[in-house]
């Protein structure tokens, strides 16, 4: 048997009991003969209640200090799943990011990972038959030592980084829901279950909203090639036989995927807009301090002399966008800078929207017809996405996944 990468999320590692529970988990596969790499998160609100520390101490606060605090929650964590696994008889080692190291960018609070060392732990897989629990989340910036964090869900992206390291045959990504749906299953009772899905498609999907998977996990698993099976935590761990599939959803090529429907899935996101007046030299300032922008769009005004540019930035982000645009005011010179915080995006997913016309079209009539206003259009390859009121997100999720014949 192989390596597998095996990833549990916050949820899945919520109290002790549930710490427990994974570390049947991670038994049941060691028995089966696999050598394991288990990535895991903090505990289920333990993040959201370091962040919120942060922003309290104070609003604008500096990244570096930030990643010192919100990485501590991964390593309380890791430490607790190895005692939890020494206790039922596995052997097994806590690694810290800069233990490790993962090594990434300096670009604190959303950095990237450059490296991961994965000699010691495959060593270690040989000499001692030990299981390494990793933090997930963290790395370190080699050069400065300090301690960085990969951006919210940054999990996902360690356990993918780690299994191309070691060339895990599969990377067990085990959260509070047994796969990927067609849309949010906690949304929208109706969602359905995708077997498989293309990378491209999840990408897509994760970018848009999805927040199941973080998108920089998915862009590693295309690259290295790293077979992603999003699993349910929940499923009682003996009662699993490791040489069956279990329910969940395999992220793979898209040659992989036999049937395809032209819709595969419908993402979306509360997120923020910002209308300042013109100025292409908004995005250099926004980008130098690592704030995402989309959904750009321009519109020529009445006098033909001034436009307004319209654009969303993660709602995490909307103060600090707001900042460095006021800051920038003189250089950008612009007349109004504007924001909305109760907007949603709403992005419809397929690979066979290649080879289909007229997709967006039946939206923007389904969803004229329920009366809602529709702010902004952007569009690609295999995906739309349309800017409405946060008011209707959970309507216009329903009535686009009835439309494409997503419901059960
Ligand atoms: P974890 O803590 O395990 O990383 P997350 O909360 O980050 O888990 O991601 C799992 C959640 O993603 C699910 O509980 C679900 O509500 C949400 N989700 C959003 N879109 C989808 C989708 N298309 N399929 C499955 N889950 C989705
Ligand atoms: N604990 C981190 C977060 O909540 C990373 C993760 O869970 O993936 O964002
Ligand atoms: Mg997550």
């Amino acid at each position: 048997m192989g390596r597998l990468v095996m990833k549990f999320g916050g949820t899945s590692v919520a109290d002790i009991e549930r710490i427990r529970n994974v570390a049947r988990h991670v038994k049941r596969e060691i028995d089966a003969g696999h050598d394991i790499a288990v990535i895991v998160s903090a505990m289920s609100g333990a993040t959201n209640q370091l962040v919120e520390w942060c922003r309290e101490a104070s609003v604008l606060h500096d990244a570096r200090e930030y990643d010192a605090v919100v990485a501590t929650g991964e390593q309380v964590t890791s430490g607790l799943l190895a005692i939890a696994l020494q206790s039922i008889g596995v052997n097994a080692r806590s690694w810290q990011g800069w233990q490790l190291p993962i090594a990434t960018s300096d670009a604190h609070a959303a950095a990237r990972i450059l490296d991961v060392n994965g000699e010691e732990l495959t060593k270690r897989f040989e000499t001692r038959k030990e299981v390494a629990v990793i933090c997930g989340f963290q790395g370190v910036h080699q050069a400065s030592g300090r301690i960085t964090t990969l951006g919210r869900g940054g999990s996902d992206t360690s356990a993918v980084a780690v299994a191309a390291a070691i060339r895990a045959e599969r990377c067990d990504i085990y959260t509070d829901v047994d796969g990927i749906y067609t849309t949010d299953p906690r949304v929208v009772p109706k969602a359905r279950r995708l077997d498989k899905i293309a990378f491209e498609e999840m990408l897509e999907m994760a970018s848009l909203g999805a927040k199941v998977m973080q998108v920089r996990s998915i862009e590693l698993g295309m690259v290295h090639q790293v077979r992603i099976f999003v699993r349910s935590s929940f499923d009682a761990p003996d009662a699993i036989d490791p040489r069956a599939t279990p329910p969940g959803t395999l992220i793979c090529d898209e040659a992989e995927i036999m049937e395809q429907q032209v819709v595969t899935g419908i993402a979306f996101i509360r997120r923020v807009q910002d209308k300042p007046g013109v100025a292409a030299s908004i995005f250099g300032p926004l980008s130098e301090a690592n704030i995402n922008v989309d959904m750009i769009v321009q519109n020529v005004s009445g006098d033909g002399a001034t436009t307004d540019l319209t654009f969303t930035v993660p709602a995490a982000d909307y103060d600090r966008a707001k900042d460095t645009i006021a800051k920038a005011r003189t250089q950008i010179g612009y007349e109004r800078l504007d924001g909305a915080t109760d907007v949603a995006k709403i992005s419809v997913i397929g690979i066979g929207m290649r080879s289909h016309a007229g997709v967006a079209a039946n939206a923007f009539r389904a969803l004229a017809e329920r009366g809602i206003n529709i702010r902004a259009i952007t569009t690609s390859e295999i995906k739309f996405s349309l800017l409405i009121d946060e008011a209707f997100t959970e309507l216009a999720v329903r009535t686009l996944h009835s439309l494409y014949g997503l419901d059960k």
